[in-house]
């Protein structure tokens, strides 16, 4: 079923539709899941049902028509206030939050909701990248916390992240939390069609198939050397033998490629990451002599990596768990190179002991 062009995500749509019937809509929502599965565009298609001048908001369905949607729809809905990181920055700042330094409170997302709904029956906040916000002390979810305390009257905040445990304990206890599943395969191979995102459906069909459910990471790998890096990095996990210290460098170049900007190289390390995780979940299917899902070229490095494989399934684990720390590091904005040597370093120690 499909709600308004979002894929996938009915259970979200009917809980707020029981909830907005019961009147019972929390003052707070922090939406947490992995990137790229329509976090953002869902609650923004929120915001048009509740503020929506022919549909009543029970209904939530807007009528996309009418100058409240359309407003919405183009970004300049008096009564809707987004904030996202900015691409070139490595957080939300203070000053998206709470305005300037000379005009501290007079500006920014916290005062635009603490106003009086100019037009709509609700003020709607919206506040992407919030995983950002325990970044730097917390100064900007500092800023934030009065209005979680005493949230404005008619006003909705939702933040959006990927998971809860990313957020300041502050946020989590005062925000009821919306989950987002991963998005089915072929979810996310229509999707990249009817975004004309990618135009050939075949390739539209193998992005899929590497995107773990999520739309960004089928983008990522629309770049040709980005998949073919990924053949090279599955090598590396299931070699026998790995060279971590031959292979930190291309793995070094490969993130650097992928932009001067730090948030860039983050996400291409992070992708790099989820991919590893992806292949020891697989490993430990394939140990436990489950079938492995996955395309052929993970199929196939799976299969390398269980041959010789004679230990206890635990030391797949660890190196699981040692790719989560890994994401960790990168969040916490670690040193590149030294977080890459380490990495590699430990995958292959461990390749190693798993290997008889
Ligand atoms: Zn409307």
């Amino acid at each position: 079923m499909t709600w308004h062009g979002i894929h996938g995500h009915d259970d979200v749509v009917e809980g707020f539709r029981r909830r907005i019937a019961k009147r019972r809509l929390a003052s707070t929502f922090l939406f947490v899941g992995l990137p790229g599965i329509g976090k953002r565009t869902f609650a923004l298609k929120l915001a048009q049902a509740l503020l929506c001048e022919r549909s009543p908001e029970e209904r939530l369905d807007p009528c996309e028509t009418c100058p409240s949607c359309q407003q919405v729809l183009a970004g300049t809905h008096p009564d809707v206030a987004l904030v996202a990181r900015e691409k070139s920055r490595a957080r939300i700042t203070i000053e998206q939050l709470v305005g300037p330094d000379d005009r501290r409170m007079q500006e920014g997302l916290v005062h635009a909701i603490g106003l009086k709904p100019f037009a709509g029956r609700r003020k709607i906040g919206i506040i992407d990248d919030a995983d950002t916000l325990a970044h730097g002390q917390g100064e900007s979810a500092n800023c934030l916390l009065k209005t979680l305390e005493e949230p404005p009257p008619h006003s909705l905040l939702i933040l959006i992240g990927t998971s809860e445990q990313r957020q300041l304990p502050t946020i989590r206890s005062r925000a009821q939390v919306i989950r987002f599943q991963p998005l089915e395969e072929s979810i996310v191979a229509q999707l990249l069609g009817e975004l004309k995102l990618v135009e050939d459906a075949t390739l539209a069909a193998q992005l899929a198939e590497l995107s773990t459910g999520s739309l960004q990471t089928a983008l990522d790998f629309a770049d040709a050397e980005v998949r073919e890096f990924r053949g090279r990095w599955l090598k590396f996990l299931s070699d026998a033998q790995p060279e971590a210290t031959a292979f930190s460098k291309p793995l070094a170049s490969f993130v650097d490629d992928a932009g001067k900007d730090a948030p860039s190289r983050r996400a291409r390390l992070r992708l790099l990451a989820m991919g590893a995780i992806d292949y020891y979940r697989q490993l430990i299917r394939a140990l436990h002599g489950q079938d492995v899902e996955g395309d052929e070229v993970l199929r196939k490095a799976v299969a390398s990596g269980v041959r010789g494989w004679n230990l206890e399934i635990e030391v797949a684990a660890a190196a699981l768990e040692r790719c989560l720390e890994a994401i960790a590091q990168v969040d916490a904005n670690a040193n590149q190179a030294t977080l890459i040597d380490a990495w590699l370093d430990d995958l292959a120690q461990l390749r190693l002991v798993g290997h008889v």
